[in-house]
């Protein structure tokens, strides 16, 4: 596990670009998102890192280098139960704002999707309409993924 290379040359140049140095955890922080099926949390990503690896990541790294890799969109965190998914873009070259998560009550995978801004719009405009302000614009939500839903006859 220690040894897998997933971080793909885009990532890499991403980082390179950014002059963010790509250190051996932060490598090993992402490929265990990168590779995960379902949110993890901190916790268990150190768990992760150090299983299979002579070198102790303590959990104060972890939480360090998720930081760094949330501030620049590497990854995301779902705010309801704090665990952390890689961006679904993370290859890619354009930039994304504002993210909704659909989370999956069965297996708990997370889709990553983005709702148009006049949809983001509306929920802001609800919101402002009962005196909530500055809200955050990321919705997730619960639901049963394709692979999860009862065969319907
Ligand atoms: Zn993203
Ligand atoms: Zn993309
Ligand atoms: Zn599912």
């Amino acid at each position: 596990m220690s040894d897998v290379k997933t971080v793909t040359k885009s990532v890499e140049q991403k980082f390179a670009d950014r002059g963010i140095r790509l250190t051996r955890r932060r490598r090993q922080v992402l490929d265990v998102l990168m590779s995960a099926d379902a949110a993890l949390s901190a916790y268990d990503i150190a768990e992760l890192c150090n299983a299979g690896s002579e070198s102790h990541m303590p959990t104060m790294s972890v939480y360090r280098i998720l930081d760094l890799l949330q501030e620049e969109q590497f990854i995301h965190r779902l705010e309801t139960a704090n665990k952390y998914v890689s961006c679904s873009h993370i290859a890619c070259a354009h930039e994304h704002s504002g993210s909704q998560f659909l989370i999956c009550d069965g297996c708990r995978r997370v889709e990553e999707i983005q709702l148009s801004p006049e949809a983001v719009g509306a929920v802001e405009m609800a919101a402002n309409a009962v005196g909530f302000a500055s809200i955050s614009p990321q919705l997730e939500v619960k639901g049963l993924c394709v692979d999860c839903q009862p065969e319907r006859i």
